[in-house]
């Protein structure tokens, strides 16, 4: 079983990286995929994607818009090709990348109006780059789903890819579905106010499902942790199992059958 998002890379995990993926193993969580998130942040995620082995993407967040988007491109571009052809660890995709309504209000609200606009070329030009590599994507999406089945729909993608921390109803999860994208199911699953999400959970076939933390960030509501960390997925995998009326065998299966189906690794 794989974690599919999680940053495992970040500072906060350094004082005991090595433990936790021991503990992982232990547990049969073989790994994780590291999302990109920065240019700045690519060379460390190459350091540990390769002294661990685990699969990762090179991608530019929403979050950290650059100040010129055509340096930042061409560095990504420069990246994608350096790392296709790399010994080490396997580039499995392109992101995260996407759009953030949410955080483009709060930005106009400081004073920057442009947020917006910003965003979705740096998006446009991400989904450019996975059609010419033909990568699947690791797509952040906030409060923007219209917009964002829109942009998808522009592009050849057949590898498709998955919208990460899902949280939307089950009208729009089935849309992502049947356009060939997957959902990426947190620990928000663990949270009995998630009412949307359940419902997603039991109503959309397994194979649309991938499961993820996005550790250090989203930590259950039922951790009393600050930080999230990839074990998490032992208890969304058991709440699938449980909504599911499914072992957790059998549906640890479909998932890790669902990841190795989107990321080939
Ligand atoms: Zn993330």
């Amino acid at each position: 079983m794989l974690d599919s998002h999680a940053h495992l890379d970040f500072a906060v995990f350094d004082h005991d990286r090595d433990a936790l993926l021991a503990q992982m193993r232990q547990h049969g969580i073989s790994g994780c995929i590291l999302p990109g998130v920065s240019p700045a942040q690519w060379p460390m995620l190459r350091a540990i994607a390769n002294q661990y082995h685990l699969p990762f993407a090179l991608g530019i967040h929403p979050w950290y818009l650059p100040e010129s988007l055509d340096y930042a491109i061409t560095a990504l571009e420069q990246a994608l090709e350096q790392a296709q052809h790399a010994d080490g660890a396997k580039l499995v995709a392109i992101g995260e990348c996407g759009l953030d309504k949410l955080r483009a209000k709060r930005m106009a609200e400081q004073g920057e109006p442009q947020h917006w606009t910003y965003q979705l070329t740096l998006f446009e030009r991400q989904l450019q780059l996975a059609e010419r590599y033909q990568l699947p994507l690791i797509i952040h999406a906030v409060q923007c789903h219209g917009i964002m089945l829109e942009q998808l729909a522009k592009y050849d993608l057949p590898r498709g890819g998955v919208i990460h921390g899902f949280s939307g109803s089950v009208a729009i999860a089935q849309q992502y579905w049947h356009s060939g994208w997957r959902l990426g199911i947190g620990g928000l699953l663990l949270n009995p106010q998630a009412k949307k999400l359940r419902a997603v959970v039991e109503q959309l076939p397994l194979a649309a499902l991938l499961v993820e933390t996005d550790a250090p960030d989203m930590t259950p509501v039922t951790s009393d942790e600050p930080r999230n960390t990839p074990l998490t997925i032992l208890a969304v995998v058991a709440e699938i199992a449980r909504l599911r009326k499914l072992s957790v065998v059998q549906v640890t299966e479909q998932l890790s059958k669902n990841a190795v189906q989107l990321f080939d690794y």
